[in-house]
């Protein structure tokens, strides 16, 4: 963190250069409070938008902030290496200058460029394209951090980067431990409504998961066995189950799991537009089964909320908890 107090103008130190800072100028990236704060994360890049004629908007998971947006100057104007390192995919180590509306990236430096690996594999691209998403969905709310989905990201790409599993398997089972991080596990091993072990006949989207047959409603998806032992399979990681799978327990599978995902995203999120949020406290929305349990969320410090890009109330701090 830099300090500039009183004066109103600064000495032209590297920092100010770099981030276009002119010596003769007024403060112009001072802060009312007399700071200029600069910060460092490292995250994975999950969107651009073009901004203006030279400029970018990078959306990006980080590991101690959260989801930020943040302007990277000059990138589009050539082919900079600087705005290489600011595609979706790449997990960077990033500089940034914080301001009152989108912070400044000062400097970006790749850890790994997943994306070189993904974008020549169409399976593999696509599937991790959903990921980003799944991962920008989410993570609702900006700068409150998300360690856990961090972690899953950055594992996610990195086990679809090296090849070893087919990528549906590894989209699926990134996207059950996502849910399961929000707090949306899907009930596999019992019935959600009555917590039987016995035999499990059905899965409801919006009942919660697998279902027995005394509980099973009509209408609802009836899953064979060995689809629901593999999705139980790659939410606890057990590979070598889910590597020896059949194609239609995976084609299942993946239905099963986009559909649960998705009924969850609308649900959830549209849930929580009508929960206070000024006082911190939550009693629940008020549809029901699509209000979800707060307690797997507040556990990784993430609660899904509404979107509020420069929340001036939002939570600033971090949270370091390596449960993953
Ligand atoms: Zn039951």
């Amino acid at each position: 963190m830099i300090s500039l107090r009183g004066g109103g103008s600064c000495r032209g130190c590297a920092e100010c250069v770099r981030i276009g800072c002119s010596p003769a100028g007024a403060r112009p990236h001072v802060g009312d409070n007399g700071r200029v704060t600069l910060y460092r994360d490292e995250g994975v890049v999950l969107r651009t938008q073009k901004l203006g004629e030279a400029d970018r908007i990078v959306t990006v998971l980080t590991r101690r902030t959260g989801r930020i947006r943040a302007a990277a100057k000059g990138v589009r104007k050539t082919k900079s290496r600087f705005g290489a390192r600011l595609e979706p995919f790449t997990h960077v180590d990033l500089q940034l200058y914080e301001r009152r509306s989108l912070d400044l990236i000062t400097q970006a430096e790749t850890l790994r460029p997943y994306g070189e690996r993904l974008v020549v594999d169409y399976p593999r691209y696509t599937a991790g394209t959903a990921m980003l998403e799944t991962a920008e969905k989410l993570t609702a709310a900006e700068r409150e951090p998300a360690l856990r989905q961090f972690l899953l990201l950055v594992g996610g790409l990195r086990t679809l980067a090296d090849g070893s599993h087919d990528p549906r398997l590894v989209l699926d089972a990134f996207l059950l431990r996502s849910l399961s991080v929000a707090g949306w596990a899907p009930a596999l091993d019992e019935c959600s409504r009555c917590g039987d072990r016995g035999q499990l006949r059905g899965f409801s989207i919006a009942g919660g998961g697998a279902m027995c047959a005394r509980c099973r409603q009509p209408g609802t998806a009836t899953p064979a066995p060995p689809t629901f032992a593999l999705m139980l399979a790659l939410l606890r990681g057990e590979w070598d189950y889910a590597d020896d799978s059949e194609q239609r327990h995976r084609a299942e599978c993946s239905g099963l799991v986009a559909a649960y995902l998705q009924w969850h995203l609308e649900h959830g999120l549209r849930s929580l537009r009508h929960v206070e949020r000024d006082t911190g406290a939550r009693d629940g929305g008020p549809d029901g089964p699509g209000a979800p349990g707060a307690d797997g969320r507040r556990d990784d410090g993430y609660e899904p909320d509404g979107y509020e890009p420069d929340d001036p109330a939002g939570p600033g701090g971090t949270s370091d908890r390596e449960t993953v």
